[in-house]
């Protein structure tokens, strides 16, 4: 069974329609596909309550969702951290109301980003922005994109690395609840919470077995053991984690658009043997 738990659609800053990401997780040799897009459960909600959306696939869907949370505060040491959420139920009235105001948090940090951006002189982004995420929550990639437009940046890359990563004028602070919240949220929806990619925050060993420890002990009980085409020592290093700390396993491309060779839906590494997955909980 090929298990694909973490992929994004147009419904954030994917590039595929839920019914595109299907059928290409189906080409793949996917059985069991999570959509888990960022602060928005509308895109697998379609796929469900829509039937003329729903391609005729065997493929099994999960209803999941990247929720963006702030581990340690907003102090010097505080960062984003992403949690999975897996198997929430979609009518959850708190997961909708959480989910609500993280849209709105998305929407308000665009406007300070773009006016940040407007002082550097650039033109003023976010009519843009909003235009490119259409029905999908607005993410910082949507600013990439159209700085590479506006021929600001040659690159997504280039547009992170000088403007919107860690650090940058675009890494808005005070943005997200904390971390501890966050994974509460995904259980009060009777789901499971997954810590996404954690080798994507660079943290040292020390900070990452902390970071590990606070989501264990807020209710998280999986970790991303693989996320997309990973080496293999970091692969052993995180499922040692995992069985250090006593929690479940979880596997994802955090597929994001085509022609992302380390990122293709149902192309990510395979978690160890040792591992007990996260689907066992289920
Ligand atoms: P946001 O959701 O607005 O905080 O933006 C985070 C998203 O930006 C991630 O989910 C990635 O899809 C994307 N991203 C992060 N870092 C980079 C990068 N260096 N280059 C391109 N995209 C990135
Ligand atoms: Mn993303
Ligand atoms: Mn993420
Ligand atoms: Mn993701």
């Amino acid at each position: 069974m090929l298990f694909d738990l973490h992929s994004h659609s147009t419904y954030s800053d994917g590039a595929l329609t839920p019914t595109e990401l299907i059928q290409r997780a189906e080409l793949a040799g996917v059985d069991v596909l999570a959509i888990t897009d960022h602060d928005t459960v509308a895109g697998i909600t379609e796929i469900i309550t829509d039937l003329d959306a729903k391609p005729d696939t065997t493929l099994q869907l999960l209803p999941g969702v990247e929720l963006s949370s702030q581990w340690h505060g907003t102090g010097a040491h505080g960062m984003g951290v992403h949690i999975v959420g897996l198997n929430v139920q979609l009518d959850s009235s708190e997961l909708q109301d959480a989910l609500t105001r993280q849209q709105q948090a998305r929407y308000d940090r665009a406007a300070i980003i773009a006016d940040r951006l407007r002082k550097k002189g650039f033109p003023d982004l976010l009519p843009a922005v909003i235009t490119a995420a259409g029905q999908g929550t607005i993410g910082r990639p949507h600013f990439a994109e159209q700085l590479v437009a506006i021929d600001a940046v040659k690159s997504s890359d280039e547009a992170f690395r000088r403007y919107l990563g860690a650090g940058k004028i675009g890494d808005i602070k005070n943005v997200w609840q904390a971390l501890e919240d966050v994974v509460g949220w995904v259980r009060d929806a009777g789901g499971t919470a997954v810590l996404a990619h954690p080798d994507k925050y660079h943290l040292t060993h020390t900070k990452l077995r902390a970071l590990v420890g606070d989501f264990k002990a807020a209710g998280g009980e999986a970790i991303e053991v693989v996320s997309g085409h990973q080496i293999a020592y970091k692969t052993k290093n995180l499922s040692d984690l995992c069985e250090l700390n006593n929690l479940h396993a979880s596997c994802g491309s955090d597929f994001h658009k085509p022609g992302q060779h380390w990122a293709e839906v149902g192309k990510h590494s395979t978690l160890p043997d040792s591992c007990r997955p996260v689907w066992d909980l289920w």
